[in-house]
C-alpha cells in the first residue's frame, strides 16, 4: 500500500485497528516491513487489507440486526432506471432486480492511451494494456528492454512486479513531463494554516497562502511534504469553489505536479526505483509517444518525441506497458453500465467531464438537474465534484457519511437488504 497502515483503519476512531490485523498476519507469515519501525508505520502488502476489508465485511454481516442481509450477486450491470421511488438494475445475464436505493461504487475504468498505436501492436501480446494482468508479464523476455508508459505509482507496480518475477532487461518510463514518483517520507505535519482564513479560490491564491505560512514557519523550512498534507484534506471544498475556468486550468498546467506530489510510493519501492536509477537500469524521460509501430521479429519500434525537442527519437523495445493509470471520464470508459447510463440521463457527466454529477451528500444528479433520493455515488465517480475522491482515505469518510444517510432515510423504514453486485 501507498501508506503506512495507521492510515487504513477502517475505524477511524481506531487507528491501530488495521495494524493490529497486519500484526496478526505478520506473526502468521514471517512478514515484515524491514524499514518500519512498526506495525502502525509499516507499509502492508495490498493482499492484506483486502482480507482485512473481507473479514470485517465478515464480521458486520455475522452481527447485524436479523431483518439485515446482505446477498452478493456475480454479474455485470448493465443498466439502471429509476422509476416511481424504485430503482431496476439489469444484469447482463438478463436478471433486475428491484432496489429502493442504489449507489454507484464502480470504481474508476482503467484507462486507454490516447496514443498512436499501430493495430498490430496494440493486438500483439508484447503490448500490456492492462498493467495488473499478471500473466501479461510472463510474455516479457528476461533480459529485455521495456518501454513503461507513464511515470507514476502503476509505472512503480509493474516495475515492481516484474522485478519480484526476476526480470533482469531495462526499463525506459516516460510521461510528458517526465515528472518521476517521489518518495513518501514520514514528516511532520504543518498546522492547518487553510482552516484559518476562506479559502482560496484560485491556484494563485492557494500558492500565496502556503507561501505565507512557510514564511511564519521560524523551525527551518518545513518538507514540502508537510505542506501536500496540510492541503489535501481541503482539495474537495478547494475545488468546489474554484471557477470552471481555475479548474481547467488547474487540469493543464498544475494536474501532473499535484499528482506526483500526493500519490506518493512507498518506500521500498521507491528505494528499489533509486536503486536501477543509479545502476542505469531504469531511466525516465519526458516527451511524446509519436507511434508503436510492430518491428517485425515481435518487438515494438517507439517513435518518440522528447520534451521541447523537435527530433523524433526511435527506440526498439521487447514491451510497451500501459502504465497511464485510469481513467474518469465515463463516456471513455469501456463500460456498457457508464454508457448507458449517460445515454439515458441518469446520470451526467461531472465538471470538466471527470465522473458524474452529484451533491455534497452523494446524490446523483442527472440530465434533468436535480439530486436523485434513490440514487448514489462513491468513490472514482465523484472525481470531478471533489477532485480528490479516490484514496482509501476519502473513501472511508464517504462512506461513513454515506451509510449514515441511508441507515437514516432507507433502512429505518423497514426491512433491510443489501445487494452488492460485482464482476
Ligand atoms: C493498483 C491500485 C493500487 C491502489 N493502492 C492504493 C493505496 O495503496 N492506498 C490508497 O489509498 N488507495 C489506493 N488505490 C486507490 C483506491 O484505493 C482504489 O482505487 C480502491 O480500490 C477503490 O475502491 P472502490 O471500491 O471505489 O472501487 P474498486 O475497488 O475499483 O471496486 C469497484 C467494484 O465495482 C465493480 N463494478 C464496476 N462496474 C460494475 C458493473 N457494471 N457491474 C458490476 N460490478 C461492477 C467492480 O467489479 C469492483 O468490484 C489503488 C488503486 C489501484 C488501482
Amino acid at each position: 500500500m501507498n501508506g503506512p497502515a495507521k492510515l487504513f483503519s477502517l475505524y477511524p476512531e481506531r487507528p491501530e485497528h488495521f495494524a493490529q490485523f497486519l500484526g496478526r498476519f505478520a506473526a502468521e507469515w514471517n512478514w515484515r516491513d524491514p524499514l518500519a519501525p512498526d506495525f502502525l508505520n509499516a507499509f502492508a502488502p495490498r493482499s492484506v487489507f483486502g482480507d482485512y476489508v473481507r473479514a470485517e465485511l465478515a464480521r458486520a454481516v455475522s452481527r447485524a440486526a436479523p431483518h439485515v442481509a446482505l446477498d452478493h450477486v456475480a454479474g455485470e450491470a448493465i443498466d439502471l432506471r429509476r422509476r416511481g421511488g424504485r430503482v431496476d438494475i439489469v444484469l447482463s445475464h438478463g436478471e433486475t432486480f428491484a432496489a429502493d436505493h442504489a449507489i454507484l461504487a464502480t470504481g474508476a475504468a482503467p484507462s486507454r492511451p490516447d496514443l498512436p498505436i499501430d493495430a498490430a501492436v496494440a493486438a500483439s501480446p508484447r503490448y500490456i494494456a492492462d498493467p495488473w494482468n499478471l500473466e501479461a508479464y510472463e510474455r516479457i523476455p528476461r533480459t529485455g528492454r521495456v518501454l513503461l508508459l507513464g511515470t507514476g505509482l502503476t509505472m512503480l507496480d509493474a516495475l515492481v512486479t516484474l522485478e519480484r518475477r526476476g526480470f533482469a532487461g531495462r526499463y525506459t518510463a516516460i510521461s510528458r513531463r517526465g515528472l518521476l514518483v517521489h518518495p513518501r517520507r514520514e514528516v511532520v505535519p504543518l498546522r492547518d494554516f487553510l482552516a484559518e482564513a476562506p479559502l482560496p479560490t484560485t491556484a494563485r491564491g492557494l500558492l500565496r497562502a502556503a507561501r505565507q505560512e512557510l514564511a511564519r514557519t521560524t523551525h527551518g523550512r518545513p518538507d514540502w511534504q508537510s505542506l501536500v498534507m496540510a492541503i489535501r484534506p481541503h482539495v474537495p471544498a478547494l475545488w468546489q469553489r474554484a471557477s470552471d475556468a481555475e479548474r481547467a486550468r488547474f487540469v493543464r498546467h498544475l494536474r501532473p505536479i499535484w499528482e506526483t506530489s500526493l500519490h506518493r510510493a512507498p518506500p521500498r519501492s521507491a528505494q528499489l526505483l533509486e536503486r536501477g536509477r543509479a545502476e542505469g537500469w531504469f531511466a525516465h524521460r519526458a516527451g511524446r509517444i509519436v507511434a508503436l509501430d510492430p518491428a517485425g521479429d515481435g518487438r515494438i519500434v517507439v517513435r518518440l518525441r522528447g520534451r521541447g525537442r523537435p527530433e523524433i527519437d526511435t527506440l526498439i523495445v521487447d514491451a510497451v506497458v500501459n502504465c497511464t493509470g485510469v481513467t474518469h471520464d465515463w463516456s471513455r470508459a469501456q463500460s456498457p453500465l457508464m454508457a448507458n447510463l449517460l445515454a439515458t440521463g441518469v446520470v451526467r457527466p461531472g465538471p470538466l467531464a471527470f465522473g458524474i454529477d452529484a451533491d455534497w451528500q452523494h446524490a446523483v444528479i442527472g440530465r434533468d438537474g436535480v439530486p436523485a433520493p434513490d440514487l448514489s455515488a462513491i468513490g472514482h465517480p465523484l472525481r470531478g465534484v471533489r477532485w480528490e475522491s479516490s484514496t482509501l482515505v476519502e473513501l472511508l469518510q464517504q462512506a461513513i457519511q454515506l451509510a449514515n444517510r441511508l441507515t437514516g432515510q432507507v433502512l429505518a423504514a423497514g426491512a433491510g437488504r443489501i445487494v452488492a453486485a460485482a464482476e
